[in-house]
């Protein structure tokens, strides 16, 4: 399987561990595969026994032993993805949302990547977070020989837990830095980095750049995987919904790649928050990224440039299998109650834009269609938000997010020069 650049007209071909090492492509373009593999079995397997099965198919210079490996040190003693209902909760990882499901294993794709590139520098991983990207990178990297993670964050675009974890996080190789503006700012900065090779090549000698943002293949693939093992495990026989609460685009493209793969899925249903850019593209086929920003109850789809969507345009297909819907925080405030009040289950602020999407959906079409809501954070994370909608305060957070009030602040600078801030580190 080989890999090219959304951009490049020559459609150069690369492995997928160098796609890995590289995160962006040097022309700004993001890496595709170059066709997609049909995958049969899956049907009553493991959710390791799905991960190796997915990935073999994409990562086909990993050896098979490398792939159980790496499988097995990812997911066999923490498995962060459960079904509870008609919600598919990815939020069970390390920082309790959905982008540990694909951190948890990234750090032993990228360190095997390098190896297999004979790249013996040291890697430095550099994301733009709205929040949980920020958490889940320094959480899965932290101590990886041979690399640094450096995380950029919007200062006063996040909640408090997501803050904490950042700022308390230990690792000899984590720097993490707050900047004025919002996560838009921060992605942007750190795309310019990535496409600024004077300044890498000051760095050049001993390091190189690549980036955890789910620009990054070794971020997209993993997610491929909960799609099909929801759909096992829900024993449905016919088709299913997705709802994914998007920002960047990641989460729901791995689902259009599943079912290019043959999972039978009806509709993937896109919720967004109140910077509804991917809600007006799939309405009026306009992607209009100029436009106010909104910062809302549900910050980690704070976002109007959703880079994910390139991916998707480029396999220029029909978009009749999206649906999608914005939704204000009132009401997802109100669903949060509701669903409460109803089932007595405790949605996340992002959760709930995707539950209150899909009932909208539900009422407009009358699609009884069997359907799986991804549930991207545990509530714990977002408690003010919760504490606001339902007016009582949540009890027995999960550990990691328990412990988080007693530990030591390492990280508290806010920059305004990133450049200067990463010469300083390297
Ligand atoms: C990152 C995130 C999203 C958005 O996912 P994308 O892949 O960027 O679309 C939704 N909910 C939560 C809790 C997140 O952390």
């Amino acid at each position: 399987m080989y890999y090219v650049s959304t951009r490049d007209v020559n459609k150069t071909k690369i492995t997928a561990s160098k796609a890995i090492v590289s995160g962006l492509a040097p022309d700004g373009g993001l890496y595709v595969p170059c066709e997609f593999p049909v995958l049969h079995d899956f049907m009553g397997k493991s959710y390791e026994e799905i991960a190796f099965n997915v990935l073999k198919l994409y990562l086909t210079d990993f050896s098979d032993d490398e792939l159980k490996e790496y499988v097995q040190l990812a997911y066999g003693k923490n498995l962060p993805v459960k079904i509870n209902g008609d919600y598919l909760e990815l939020f069970h990882g390390r920082t309790s949302a959905f982008k540990d499901v694909a951190l948890q294993l990234y750090p032993y794709l990228l360190t095997a990547s390098l190896r297999k590139n004979n790249v013996s520098k040291t890697a430095v991983v550099l994301v733009a977070t709205s929040g949980d990207t920020g958490s889940a990178v320094l959480a899965g990297m932290a101590n990886v020989p041979n690399t640094r993670a450096i995380v950029i964050y919007p200062a006063e675009g996040v909640s408090p837990i997501q803050r904490l974890q950042m700022t308390t996080q230990e690792g000899n190789n984590v720097h993490v830095f707050g900047i004025k503006g919002n996560f838009d700012d921060a992605q942007k900065a750190v795309k310019e980095i990535f496409s600024d090779e004077k300044f890498k090549a000051g760095f050049a000698d001993k390091y190189i750049f690549t980036s955890a943002n789910s620009i990054n293949l070794g971020r997209l693939l993993p997610q491929i995987v909960y799609y099909f093992y929801a759909y096992s495990e829900s024993r449905c026989s016919g088709k299913i919904n997705f709802v994914v609460p998007t920002g960047n685009f990641g989460n729901i493209l791995a689902g259009y790649y599943a079912r290019k793969m043959g999972l039978p899925i009806n509709k993937l249903i896109c919720a967004t928050n109140s910077n509804r850019v991917l809600d007006d593209f799939f309405k009026t086929g306009v992607y209009d990224t100029e436009r106010p920003f909104y910062t809302t109850i549900s910050p980690s789809m704070d976002i109007l440039v959703s880079s994910n969507l390139e991916r998707l345009i480029y396999e220029n297909v029909s978009l009749d299998m999206f649906d999608s819907d914005s939704v204000t925080d009132e009401e997802t405030l109100q669903t949060i109650k509701d669903v409460y009040n109803s089932k007595q289950y405790i949605l996340d602020p992002h959760t709930a834009v995707g539950q209150c999407a899909y009932d909208k959906y539900k009422k407009r079409t009358g699609d009884e269609t069997q359907t799986m809501i991804l549930a991207t954070a545990s509530p714990y994370k977002f408690s003010e938000t919760i504490e606001s909608a339902l007016g009582n305060v949540l009890n027995n957070p999960p550990e990691n997010i328990k412990h988080l009030s007693n530990k030591p602040i390492l990280h508290n600078e806010v920059i305004d020069n990133i450049r200067k801030a990463i010469g300083n580190i390297l």
